[in-house]
């Protein structure tokens, strides 16, 4: 589902965030990128959405070659993507059902058939009694469960989380990974990114970066 070959990156001036990546994720897997602060972890993810692109080699999302995607279709790319990014927001101006609902209005989905998924989104993420909550009165863990819910409303095939328990305490941290968790076991290709090794959950394939390269090859 997920394919790198050969993938390097370089930013402007700077050394390459990503050198020589070649990985590859099955549908349904749930895998972990670890590794410290600036080891590449948002730039491998970011690549996946087409935020960034590759200064050389392929990657390959749902048999298509990123690298070479016209910008007219990305948004197309996205809409199998659910990310949940880092610096990400919701909107303090509206409460959370209206946050989770927004993806769906924004292509266009009835008002009903909107409000209806995104109540089921948030019962996933175990906040559905909090719909009419504003942002600004959740904790941090409660609003990074609403940042999953609402990438995922539009029911991706994959999830991308770039160090989504970035500033919880283990308690948050763990609700954020179980929510995720949840939507794995249903069939969404998950990866999530972190520098906390606590979080990596026993059993699922970790695959670690370390200045841009990943520790002990292809994965
Ligand atoms: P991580 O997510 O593991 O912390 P990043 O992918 O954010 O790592 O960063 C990898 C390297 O690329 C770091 O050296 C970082 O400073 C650099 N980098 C990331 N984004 C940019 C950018 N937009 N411009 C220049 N350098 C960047
Ligand atoms: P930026 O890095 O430009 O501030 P973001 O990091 O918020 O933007 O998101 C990168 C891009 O991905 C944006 O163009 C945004 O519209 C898109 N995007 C973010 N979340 C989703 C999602 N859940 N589904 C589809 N597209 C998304």
């Amino acid at each position: 589902m997920i394919e790198f070959k050969s993938v390097s990156k370089k930013y402007s001036s700077a050394a390459f965030a990503l050198h020589d990546v070649s990985l590859s994720v099955a549908k349904g897997e749930l895998v972990y990128l670890a590794g410290p602060s600036g080891a590449g972890k948002s730039t491998l993810l970011k690549m996946i959405a087409a935020v960034e692109r590759p200064t050389s080699g392929q990657v390959i999302v749902n048999g298509h070659d990123i690298s070479k995607i016209k910008k007219s279709a990305v948004p197309f790319l996205r809409r199998n993507l659910g990310l949940v990014l880092q610096h990400q927001r919701l909107l303090n101006d509206r409460d959370i059902l209206a946050n989770v609902m927004l993806p769906l209005i924004v292509t266009g989905a009835l008002t009903s058939n909107a409000e209806q998924r995104a109540r089921a989104a948030l019962d996933k993420v175990g906040l559905l009694e909090r719909a009419r909550a504003n942002p600004m009165e959740l904790s941090g863990g409660e609003q990074q469960r609403v940042a999953i819910a609402r990438a995922i409303v539009n029911r991706p095939q994959i999830i991308l989380a770039d160090e989504p328990t970035a500033n919880l305490d283990r308690v948050a941290a763990d609700k954020v990974i179980e929510a995720l968790r949840a939507f794995n076991s249903v069939g969404v290709t998950c990866m999530i990114s972190t520098h906390d090794e606590q979080v990596l959950g026993s059993g699922a394939r970790v695959i670690r970066l370390e200045a841009g390269a990943l520790a002990g090859g292809a994965a």
